[in-house]
């Protein structure tokens, strides 16, 4: 049997993709993945996406969204996509272990994962407990509060500006001696009186009760460590698109996320893109959900063709 539409992920943008596709009567079949709702299942109160006046819980926006997307007709199966055959454009082929299925349309909304510090498990015990990737996402919990962030290019630095507008005092972790953001970017951070950088320095462990309060600290050059004492800590050492399963087969960019042509088409005709994993710039939920919308809006005229 081939589908008319499966997509693949089910984050904001796999569940608006089905929720759209479900209402044109393409019966949408979504692979939910092996952690079903993507990043918005590891967040805590999401205060900017728009409905929601006093916020919902991450994980409860995600169960909404699948609610309404099985109200019209979209089947769920919590299965991983592991390998693509797109080479019949007509017959696309996707495999979960050996079981393959065919289809006419394809949306990939697989997602990107932020890179984490590799510090065992502290880093999943104080995750979402003051321990971030998102400063969008949770900055406004930190008023008045000291936050530290990871990194040094454009993403830790422009969270950096973020918290700024809320915290007390923002303290910038580079492991290096430069930073690595664009010259504007570095102009701002330099040019802002709340934020503070702590050069050659990593840090090295998470410590805590039930949440974060203090960071280990080692400065690279001299391999000193030190506790430095922190409200909330944010990484911006950047994310990897999950993309390991169309590698060589759809065209990417040099950290891997997909790239489109007129928003969410690739070169494989019916084959479309949707959500942060061809977005490395804005990455929030209401993005990747209103390029979840375009990718199945896409889909239905492809297939009125
Ligand atoms: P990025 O440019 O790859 O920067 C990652 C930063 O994290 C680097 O400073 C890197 O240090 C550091 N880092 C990586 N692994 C680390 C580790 N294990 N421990 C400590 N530090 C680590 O990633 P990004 O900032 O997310 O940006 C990705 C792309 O999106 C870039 O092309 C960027 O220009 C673009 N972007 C643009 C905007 C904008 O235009 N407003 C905003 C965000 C992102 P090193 O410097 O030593 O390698």
């Amino acid at each position: 049997m081939k589908e008319k539409c499966i997509i693949i992920g089910s984050g904001p943008a796999g569940l608006t993709a089905a929720i759209y596709a479900a209402r044109a009567d393409l019966n949408p079949l979504v692979f939910e993945g092996k952690n079903p709702g993507g990043q918005l299942v590891g967040t805590g109160d999401v205060e900017n996406f728009p409905g929601f006046p006093d916020g919902i819980n991450g994980p409860m926006l995600i169960l909404e969204m699948k609610k309404q997307a099985k109200k019209f007709g979209a089947k769920l199966i919590q299965k991983n996509i592991n390998k693509v055959d797109f080479f019949d454009p007509q017959n696309l082929k996707i495999f979960s272990g050996d079981q393959s299925f065919d289809t006419q349309t394809i949306i990939i909304a697989t997602g990107a994962t932020a890179r984490w510090l590799n510090l065992g498990k502290n880093e999943e015990r104080f995750w979402a407990k003051g321990y971030s990737s998102c400063a969008t996402c949770d900055g406004a919990f930190y008023r008045e509060k000291k936050v530290g962030v990871v990194g040094g290019g454009d993403s830790a630095c422009e969270e950096a500006m973020f918290l700024s507008k809320f915290a007390s005092e923002v303290f910038l972790f580079h492991r290096r001696d430069e930073l690595r953001a664009s010259k504007p970017m570095q102009k701002k951070v330099f040019e802002n009186k709340k934020i503070k950088i702590f050069w050659n320095t990593i840090v090295t462990n998470l410590l805590g009760e039930n949440i974060l309060e203090k960071v280990e600290l080692t400065d690279t050059q001299t391999d000193e460590k030190k506790i430095f004492s922190l409200d909330g800590l944010f990484m911006g050492i950047g994310h990897i698109p999950n993309t390991k399963f169309l590698k060589n087969i759809l065209d990417t960019d040099e950290n891997g996320f997909l790239q489109t042509k007129n928003k969410t088409q690739t070169k494989i005709p019916g084959v479309f893109v949707a959500g942060d994993v061809g977005d490395k710039k804005y990455r929030q939920a209401v993005t990747a959900a209103a390029s979840g919308c375009m990718a199945a809006l896409d889909v239905e005229h492809f297939l009125s063709k």
